[in-house]
């Protein structure tokens, strides 16, 4: 067997909207030493909705630590080295449960979720001269499905459990990472109900410049503030594990919960984004990129989010990034295989594509849950153009992933004229990276390279850098400056900009079509 140097352990929950993972690092070299993942159910029960089972997530996060511990175990390390875990989660979903039963008392509806469309339009309509970034000097957000304020007001006006449970002090809101603590805390007996700034940021409840929920807010959608988490930041103690002794997992009980990032903000800290001006790209379910703006929230001329990046520290300053959202990234790969049937997994998408190595012509705009930036427009619809006699599965498989890297192509366009410092390369992590001519498409759209790190759970990491933080663990010695030293592999533009311009044209053009079409 290896003799190791092992460090201090740290532990992260990567709640995704595609599957739970639970993953142990060396503290000492960033190295994974073991984990495990377990997909996550979505179901659609109306057109436009989009839900998850609240315990089926809370269950793949007990699978995740059991597997990982007995993992641990066969590799003869102990469970007792792990000093701190970090949560990192989808952000926005929204959950009410009853702190007496412990029960949710509706399905999570998930960020993509388009059932508040008339709600945001009515809401929109009712401000002066229109306008959806009526709410965006305090939250950073237009007014959109997109957000949890919406989905609550939902909950609370069509579910009569969540409304009774609201009139009679027993609810609680929450998204993934509030409800994951306030379980793992001993939920109904104790637990702690907390949400972190960056989590709390997604939510339009919150302002941004306060970093507080804002009376102002609630009682424009209604909400009682009662029912809200409070707010820390993201790298402190929360609480401590409780968990059945009976199991393996049982070992982690009493280890302390000193972690707390929304999804994206913990791949910006993950891939060390720390400087003003650094930027990541993430290719999951959606696709989110953020720039590091520090502590200054900037406020975007061209539909992108202004949203807190982080704050590692009840004391530490909070600093800010700009964020530019794609719905839909990943979930045309799953739309592919799962409503089409053209394809048997994710990894058979690349095959396809690359046995083509063109559209053809075809263009694919997948704005199943309407489009988010730069647009925000929920009424667009997805579009497939440019078909022929000649178009196969093929070609529309590759029209998939092309319309993964326009539509990065375009939030990356809008924050380059928002900064006015262009980004010379993208950094990029994600499910989706590991599709090599997905990264390659993408460095020949945008004209500069793509660099992807080869630990690829970055997300994780930066919830588990967040928690070993609070816990005087500081995970991997590495500086910024010596980032270069981190393996990663980097994929140039191979293609002539005119090429890459002339498709990007036509890619505008489709996108004009897919907001034009209920009208
Ligand atoms: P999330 O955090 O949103 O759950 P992940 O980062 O785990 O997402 O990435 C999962 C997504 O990536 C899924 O939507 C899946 O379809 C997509 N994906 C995974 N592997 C590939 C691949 N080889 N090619 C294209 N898409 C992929």
């Amino acid at each position: 067997s290896h003799r190791i140097m092992l460090g201090p352990l740290v532990a992260a929950i990567d709640q995704g909207t595609s599957s739970t993972r639970f993953l142990v690092f060396n503290s000492k070299t960033a190295e994974l030493l073991s984990h495990h993942q377990v997909e996550i159910k979505q179901s659609f029960p109306k057109e436009g909705w989009v839900e998850e089972d609240p315990k089926e997530i809370l269950q793949s996060v007990y699978e995740c630590m059991e597997r990982t511990c007995e993992k641990l175990t066969q590799l003869n390390i102990d469970i007792s080295n792990i000093k701190a875990i970090g949560v990192t989660n989808q952000r926005e979903t929204t959950l009410v449960w009853d702190k007496e039963t412990g029960e949710p008392l509706y399905n999570a509806i998930v960020w993509l979720d388009l059932r508040t469309q008339s709600t945001v339009e009515r809401l929109i309509n009712k401000t002066p001269g229109r306008n959806k970034n009526h709410l965006k000097h305090k939250t950073g957000l237009p007014i959109s499905t997109y957000f949890s304020a919406v989905k609550l007001r939902w909950l609370m006006d069509n579910v009569d459990e969540v409304h009774q449970a609201v009139v009679s002090h027993r609810a609680m809101f929450g998204t993934v990472d509030s409800w994951l603590i306030w379980c793992l805390t001993g939920g109904k007996s104790g637990g702690v109900h907390c949400t972190d700034v960056t989590n709390a940021s997604r939510t339009m409840l919150f302002n941004i410049h306060t970093m507080d929920w804002d009376p102002e807010l609630c009682k424009y959608f209604g909400i009682p503030m009662e029912i809200l988490p409070r707010v820390r930041s993201s790298s402190e103690i929360y609480g401590l594990m409780k968990i059945c002794s009976s199991r393996k997992s049982g070992a982690l009980s009493g280890i302390p919960i000193s972690g707390c990032l929304g999804d994206q903000s913990a791949a910006l800290v993950g891939q060390m984004c720390f400087q003003d001006g650094q930027a990541k790209n993430t290719y999951g379910t959606g696709c989110f990129l953020l720039r590091n703006t520090g502590v200054k929230p900037v406020m975007s001329e061209h539909g992108l989010l202004t949203t807190v990046a982080y704050k590692l520290g009840r004391d530490k300053p909070a600093c800010y990034a700009l964020e530019g959202s794609v719905a839909i990234a990943g979930a045309v790969v799953r739309w592919l295989q799962d409503n089409l049937g053209i394809i048997g997994s994710s990894e058979e998408l690349e095959k396809l594509a690359a046995s083509v190595g063109t559209s053809y012509g075809c263009y694919f705009v997948p704005a199943f849950s309407g489009l988010y930036a730069p647009y925000w427009e929920p009424s667009a619809r997805g579009i497939i153009c440019g078909l022929t006699q000649f178009t196969n599965k093929s070609h529309l498989a590759f029209a998939a992933l092309e319309a993964v890297c326009f539509q990065t192509r375009e939030i990356l366009d809008a924050m380059n004229q928002d900064s006015g410092i262009p980004l010379t390369q993208l950094q990029v992590d994600g499910g989706m990276t590991s599709n090599k001519l997905l990264m390659q498409l993408q460095a020949d759209i945008l004209c500069i390279p793509v660099v992807k790190p080869s630990m690829p759970e970055t997300t994780a990491l930066g919830a588990a850098m967040a928690a070993g933080a609070a816990e005087g663990v500081s995970v991997w010695s590495l500086n910024p400056e010596d980032l270069s030293e981190v393996t990663s592999e980097k994929f140039e533009p191979q293609i002539n900009p005119e090429e890459s311009e002339f498709r990007y044209a036509r890619w505008k053009k489709a996108v004009e079509k897919s907001m034009n079409w209920e009208t």
